[in-house]
């Protein structure tokens, strides 16, 4: 890129920084909650929000409510959300033609915030204090999205014509499993490369761990607890389903690595179970998160490709393993359900979209820090249409879904700065 156009960039957000913090504060004033994890949604308001602005600038815009009939041949779709009113919105930029194209993709919507009366201030009313705002979705990822569709702002604001496309996607429902992107990628949006601006704290990150959520339903017969001998305990069942899972972990930590992410885990999320101290238990229901790994390595470096369906029946055959060693267990095998899966993703490190957003940060922030983003985000689906996906966005993931959520002002711009010297490196000057 012209060294010219590169400061006049980087002068332009220096100049604009209020505005773009302001805009920030806009977005977190709006309600976007997600409702009964993504069942149902708020987003409407917001998103009309975005279109406007995005409309405002000159961009192409789309609307559409997702629809299963578009994606439920895909995996890993979660099903039985409504849809009515909650519309993705697409903003697309036509560059001159003959350069890359780059798909900037962020969700409008966040979790309802939980423990009010533990937040320093309202959520929804967003506070800035020595460099940093506090607001729900300020993390998570309003703020990522937010920088995205600025640094696009800044790079038309500074005169720059692109040769590639620019496709900015704000979706509805990530939260809830990520339908809003799933549907985007059925309708055909595609691009030579998309950056996901999730908390990362500026790292660069090419892979994701995978997730699955396990609800294992434990029977066993209801007493009196004085009659204890008369009934079967299914919470007492359950510990020893969980008691395996936990070995499980352990052997997962010891055997199975990446060198980008953190390694596999089994939490035990929820259990439900029993009517009164008294009584002996009939049911008991265990839900379990599964964090896996895209590929794995082994102690000489070589990889190999983890297959989800193998991951399935791995925990399936490790329950089924604790029933067949226990009589009642063997005679009454707990329901089991895979209620929720988004899968790993994975590009390669050295891939050109990695290395231009890394050396840009490099110049831009004095680092580059490569790493792995620890949960599932949407980038899953635009690397299964086969869209290079990178996750790269300010705040950290440790302060998302919490109380008191809040990101680093500093970060955001940065990160809005880095983003909009990739569209121009990546897209190509006209
Ligand atoms: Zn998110």
């Amino acid at each position: 890129m012209n060294s010219d156009v590169k400061q006049s960039i980087s002068s332009l957000i220096q100049a604009k920084r209020h505005h773009y913090i302001n805009f920030l504060k806009d977005i977190i004033r709006i309600n976007s909650t997600v409702i009964r994890h993504g069942l149902d949604g708020n987003e409407a308001e917001a998103q009309s929000f975005i279109m406007e602005y995005l409309a405002g600038r000159g961009l192409e815009i789309h609307t559409h409510e997702p629809e299963y009939k578009n994606f439920e041949m895909f995996p890993a779709y979660s099903p039985g959300h409504s849809y009515k009113n909650r519309p993705n919105v697409v903003g697309i930029s036509k560059g001159s033609g003959g350069g890359r194209s780059l798909i900037l993709n962020g969700h409008i919507d966040t979790m309802e915030p939980q423990y009010l009366d533990q937040w320093t201030h309202d959520p929804f009313d967003p506070v800035e204090k020595n460099g940093i705002l506090w607001g729900v979705g300020s993390c998570d990822m309003k703020g990522g999205l937010a920088a995205m569709m600025l640094a696009h702002e800044a790079v038309t604001e500074a005169g720059v014509k692109l040769k590639g496309d620019v496709i900015i996607e704000s979706v509805v429902d990530e939260e809830g499993g990520g339908n809003g992107t799933l549907d985007l990628c059925a309708r055909g949006y595609k691009a030579d490369g998309a950056i996901i601006a999730e908390p990362t704290e500026l790292h660069i990150q090419p892979a994701s761990r995978g997730v699955l959520l396990l609800e294992i339903e434990v029977e066993g017969r209801a007493t009196h607890a004085s009659l204890k001998w008369e009934g079967v305990n299914a919470i007492e069942k359950a510990i020893c389903i969980i008691q395996d899972m936990r070995e499980m972990e352990r052997e997962w930590l010891a055997t199975r690595t990446h060198p980008l992410l953190p390694r596999p885990t089994v939490g035990i999320g929820q259990i439900e179970g029993g009517v009164a101290g008294s009584a002996v238990p009939g049911t008991c229901i265990v839900r379990v998160d599964i964090k896996y790994l895209p590929s794995v390595y082994d102690l000489k470096g070589n990889r190999s490709d983890v297959d989800s369906e193998e991951i399935r029946k791995e925990v399936i055959d490790r329950v089924m393993g604790v029933c067949n060693a226990d009589p009642w267990l063997c005679e009454h095998p707990p329901k089991l359900s895979f209620y929720q899966h988004c899968i790993p993703h994975e590009i390669p490190g050295d891939h050109l979209l990695v290395k231009t957003i890394a050396a840009l940060a490099k110049q831009i922030t004095g680092e580059a820090r490569i790493s792995g983003f620890p949960a599932g985000c949407d980038a899953r689906h635009l690397a299964m249409q086969g869209i290079p996906a990178v996750i790269f966005g300010p705040g950290n993931l440790q302060h998302a879904h919490s109380v008191d959520e809040h990101v680093s002002l500093d970060e955001y711009i940065r990160c809005l700065n880095v983003i909009a010297h990739t569209i121009v490196d990546w897209c190509g000057v006209a």
